[in-house]
């Protein structure tokens, strides 16, 4: 496709970032070209489109996905944040990574019950940020309709962990 082309040629990889033995793909030189930003994002919308009522990104470039995505079907936006970051009563959903855990968080009560949720971000590797953001638009009472990345790392397996629950990838390394 389009987009997997512009992935392929802009697309970095960044040796022992942010520790040493783990290579980083970096997608900035990605979302910074114009005519492959319109790429990834057309392509997103058109795999999911009909199927949601609303766009959940997980902060932070999951952020610029989800806008774009969004404002193209005219759905609207839920922002999936790190901890802390929201007013009020908020969901929280904790989970491990390889030294320690996170946690993310959603305002409840933005969407009527039932919507159709399209979850974007721009890495699948573990799946922990994926997984730990479905269950809280479930907790909210929302369904999720599909999760969308640019770009999956596939030896970790992470679609693994998403459950039957449609996962799409740009390109899967
Ligand atoms: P997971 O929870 O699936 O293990 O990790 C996914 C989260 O970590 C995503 O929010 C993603 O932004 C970030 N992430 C993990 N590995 C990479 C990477 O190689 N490049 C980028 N840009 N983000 C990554």
């Amino acid at each position: 496709s389009h987009a997997r082309e512009q992935l392929d040629r802009l697309l970095v990889s960044v040796p022992d970032f942010p520790e040493p033995g783990i290579l980083f793909r970096d997608l900035a030189p990605v979302f910074a070209d114009g005519d492959a930003f319109h790429a990834i994002v057309d392509d997103l919308a058109s795999r999911f489109a009909g199927q949601f009522d609303a766009v959940a990104g997980v902060e932070a470039r999951g952020f610029v996905l989800a806008a774009a995505v969004a404002y193209a079907a005219s759905a609207g936006v839920l922002v999936v944040r790190k901890a802390g970051k929201l007013p009020g009563e908020v969901l929280r959903e904790t989970y491990d990574l390889e030294y320690g855990s996170a946690s993310l968080e959603l305002e409840p009560d933005r969407l009527p019950v039932g919507s159709r949720v399209l979850v974007l971000d721009d890495v699948l590797a573990t799946g922990g940020t994926l997984a730990a953001s479905s269950r809280l638009i479930q907790r909210a009472g929302y369904s999720v309709v599909g999760f969308g990345v640019v770009l999956e790392l596939g030896e970790l397996d992470g679609r693994a962990r998403l459950g039957d629950v449609p996962t799409y990838s740009i390109a899967s390394l």
